[in-house]
């Protein structure tokens, strides 16, 4: 069970709170922003492959659709709850504010677990949801993308199965598909792109020498993945120390090769058993003595309980909802400058964004223009949100909630909605 204090939507409502008394924000204007404007709540019955029908549960958020049509991530996870969507939908409006795109914020989850799943089961299983969820779905109106434990195929089985229920080709209506089908270039690691921009540009103020810092990723899917190697890429950054998935961690204080670490993830499925490397839990990864550290997995796992061991002068959250209220108060009393998530991890959406955009004029962009967007959406990002900081002295979550609350209600406003 949750408890509340790690009940990532309570979290949210408690940030929000926190940002809105700063603003002395209209009452009226903060309810509104304390609730998700519409949810589905859908049961999915899918054929597994030895003949039977298993119900799934899953859940689709529209949380503020004021600034555009609602745009976020689904999660195929086992602990998938209503309220952790609604967190991550939530996340996703002051997101989608913060780098300043035309959308609004969404998100959506079933409860499965797709490593027990085979690929006809999968393909079964999101075909079924976009049958449920899409009378709620559309170009205009929400727009699903990956998150954990989807994928690019996953997409492609989506926007294939909206085509058939509506009769026409709408490829923009879901993000993050494969190239060949509507996908733009650069989508992939366009999350950790993103949040190395941030990292690059907190480096320069802090006066931190990027390209012989030492880092940690915690989680190695996508965006974990490609932190590892574009830190060196972007940075020349090439002192990955230690790396960890669900099952455990490595760690060589020499430096990981992260080309080669990729390599034997995608082969192994694992990090463990990496040659020339020392095992180490996911909790002494996070403390461990590095200049940079990438949260890049789950909710909650920088805590009460963890964060007055963590020694990184920066955090940098590539997961969404990594560290608690209480813990982000202690790492910014130590002088950790946390690059919060919906800043941070913001890059995805914004290609993704880029995605819809080449969709809708039917012309799609090479890679060096994509990259040139990204940057400078993420560049004007981050510092909006480190000038914020500065004129509040708050820690830069609130800082970032600022900048993006404060946009949200200026639409609001503007309809006349508050
Ligand atoms: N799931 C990603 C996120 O949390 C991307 C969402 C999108 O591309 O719409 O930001």
């Amino acid at each position: 069970m949750t408890t509340d204090k790690h009940n990532p939507f309570k979290i949210a409502q408690q940030q929000l709170d926190e940002a809105a008394k700063i603003l002395d924000m209209d009452p009226g204007v903060h309810a509104a922003l304390r609730e998700p404007m519409r949810e589905l709540h859908v049961s999915l019955p899918v054929k597994m492959d030895n003949g039977e029908t298993k119900v799934f549960k899953g859940f689709r958020v529209q949380y503020n659709d004021a600034r555009g049509p609602t745009k976020g991530g689904l999660r195929f996870h086992q602990d998938e709850t209503i309220d952790t969507v609604r967190a991550l939908a939530a996340w996703m409006t002051w997101k989608t504010a913060v780098v300043d795109i035309p959308l609004g914020g969404g998100k959506g989850g079933i409860i499965c677990n797709p490593k027990e799943m085979s690929e006809g089961e999968l393909e079964r299983l999101s075909r079924q949801y976009v049958r449920q969820v899409g009378r709620m779905i559309g170009l205009r109106k929400d727009c699903p993308a990956p998150d954990v434990y989807t994928t690019p195929q996953i997409m492609a089985w989506m926007m294939d199965e909206f085509y058939w229920q509506k009769g026409y080709n709408e490829p923009g209506v879901i993000t993050g598909k494969p190239l060949p089908i509507g996908g733009s270039k650069g989508r992939n690691d366009a999350t950790a792109r993103g949040g190395v921009y941030c990292v690059r540009e907190l480096a320069k103020i802090l006066d931190i020498d990027a390209a012989n810092s030492t880092f940690a990723v915690q989680g190695f899917g996508n965006a974990g993945q490609y932190a590892a190697t574009l830190m060196d890429e972007i940075l020349g950054a090439k002192k990955l120390v230690a790396v960890s998935d669900s099952r455990g961690g490595v760690y060589n204080p020499e430096g990981i090769n992260a080309q080669e670490m990729v390599k034997f993830k995608l082969e192994t499925g694992k990090v463990e058993g990496f040659p020339g490397t020392k095992a180490i839990t996911n909790e002494e990864l996070l403390e461990l003595d590095v200049d940079i550290l990438f949260p890049s997995a789950l909710e909650n796992c920088i805590t009460d309980k963890n964060a007055d061991n963590i020694k990184a002068k920066i955090v940098a959250e590539l997961a969404n909802g990594p560290t608690t209220p209480e813990a982000d108060k202690v790492l910014h009393n130590k002088g950790i400058y946390v690059i919060p998530d919906f800043l941070c991890n913001a890059g995805g959406v914004t290609v993704s964004y880029f995605e819809m955009v080449q969709n809708n004029m039917n012309y799609y962009w090479e890679l060096p223009e994509v990259h040139a967007r990204l940057d400078d959406k993420m560049t004007a990002a981050f510092h909006a949100v480190h000038e914020m900081r500065e004129k509040y002295k708050v820690d830069t979550r609130i800082a970032a909630y600022l900048v993006s609350i404060q946009r949200v209600a200026e639409v609001m406003k503007l309809r006349g909605w508050v």
